[in-house]
């Protein structure tokens, strides 16, 4: 139940990896008020937007965006292109790979799930060479897409999307390549076209810094092509009405006005940084939040130093503590929602979200209300992580802001 006697001052701290802090100027830019989407001005905004937005796919192809959470995008991607009983490749490396997978089965496709066992296969990213194999093995082509997830967001480890394309060249497979990365845009370096993915899944609330409520297929022609041809059930998700509409800055339907104001802020807001230096931003917060972590003496999640991810780190806390417990803790002292544990990892480690809105003393404090809350749990800490953090951050001045302040 709420508790209404409970009235806390300045800001919570919302540092799970997604919902994202809201910064003020997507806040304002979203309280206007709303017009007719059907009239000039809405038209002139949605050209505008679906123009900039490619920029942030990386892509010189349509983007589709709907009035759905992450999750309706992941459906879109596979009801779009994909067929009852058809095949598909997905790889475990997380709980959203997981429950990607489960939706799969759920709208009657016959996904394979590849992955590495147990817990500690949640370490790991996506295993290129395994995709590769298993596309040789398939000379009939009965598998039609591979799916991947770039940034796992319940483990804070990263994969290779550009090794997984090259794994499904060197089968010489027609498979198509879906790839979430809900998680990853605009705070890891995301590369659509280059990458030769298909399907691109992302969605508002993470990195693009906007609230829950809008999401994105980003496509290929190949998808489009593929969408002709598909004969799962779609109609509210189906790309063609949409793309249609889309050319007049339109949508078939009532599109999220408000959040599309926001929208059209947060791309002002990354294009003007320059994509370049929000991806260095997100690294170098994702370095300074794990020397704290080595500081303290624990574990990070991701097991592949190649593999950090830039938008959040998983921290493993001692066997015998309970992380869910220390998270509470941290919640009631402090006023700071960190990420849980998901799937096998629940209870193991909780999660440190350091994307979007945040600043160098933010991911300071936050790291202090995760050490005071590790020692009220009992964990005996090596040293002090927000020292250390302080250090990394005082010692490696934003790469940019070097430049920028010698002008
Ligand atoms: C958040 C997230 C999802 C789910 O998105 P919703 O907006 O909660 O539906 C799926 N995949 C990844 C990697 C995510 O981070």
């Amino acid at each position: 139940m709420l508790n209404l006697d409970f009235h806390p001052t300045g800001r919570h701290f919302l540092q799970i990896p997604g919902p994202s802090p809201v910064p003020d100027r997507i806040l304002r830019a979203m309280s206007l008020p709303t017009i007719d989407h059907r009239g000039p001005e809405f038209g002139a905004l949605g050209r505008e937007l679906l123009e900039k937005i490619k920029q942030v796919f990386k892509t010189e192809h349509p983007v589709v965006i709907y009035p759905a959470s992450g999750t309706g995008a992941w459906e879109a991607a596979l009801a779009n292109t994909l067929s009852p009983n058809d095949r598909v490749l997905m790889f475990e490396t997380g709980h959203f790979a997981t429950l990607w997978e489960k939706m799969a089965r759920r709208l009657q496709l016959e996904p394979e799930f590849l992955g590495l066992p147990g817990y500690e296969g949640w370490r790991q990213g996506v295993q290129a060479d395994l995709i590769e194999k298993r596309l040789k093995e398939d000379g009939e082509h009965a598998i039609k897409a591979v799916c991947v997830v770039h940034n796992e967001t319940s483990t804070g480890v990263t994969s290779d999307i550009a090794a997984v394309r090259r794994a499904i060249d060197a089968a010489n497979h027609p498979a198509l390549l879906i790839v979430d990365t809900i998680s990853g845009l605009a705070s890891a370096d995301y590369r659509h076209d280059e990458w030769g993915v298909d399907v691109t899944v992302s969605g508002s609330q993470k990195g693009l810094m906007l609230p829950p409520g809008i999401s994105f297929n980003a496509l290929s022609p190949k998808a489009i092509e593929a969408s002709r041809q598909a004969m799962l059930p779609k109609s509210f998700w189906a790309w063609d009405e949409i793309l249609e509409a889309n050319k007049n800055g339109y949508w078939p339907y009532t599109p999220s006005t408000n959040l599309l104001y926001g929208l059209n802020e947060a791309l002002d807001m990354l294009l003007e940084e320059g994509m370049e230096h929000v991806f260095e931003r997100h690294a170098r917060w994702g370095a300074g939040v794990r020397a704290a972590v080595e500081a303290w003496g624990l574990e990070v999640q991701c097991q592949d130093p190649a593999l950090y991810s830039p938008v959040l780190t998983g921290v493993v806390v001692p066997e015998g503590v309970d992380a869910d417990v220390v998270r509470k803790i941290i919640y009631e002292r402090f006023d700071l929602s960190l990420g849980m544990g998901l799937g096998k990892a629940k209870g193991k480690m909780f999660r440190i979200g350091h994307l979007g809105d945040c600043n160098d003393l933010t991911l300071i404090a936050t790291l202090g209300g995760c050490e005071a809350g590790l020692k009220l749990a009992g964990v005996t800490l090596k040293s002090s992580g927000v020292s250390a953090a302080l250090e990394y951050f005082a010692d490696h001045p934003h790469r940019f802001a070097q430049a920028e302040s010698t002008q």
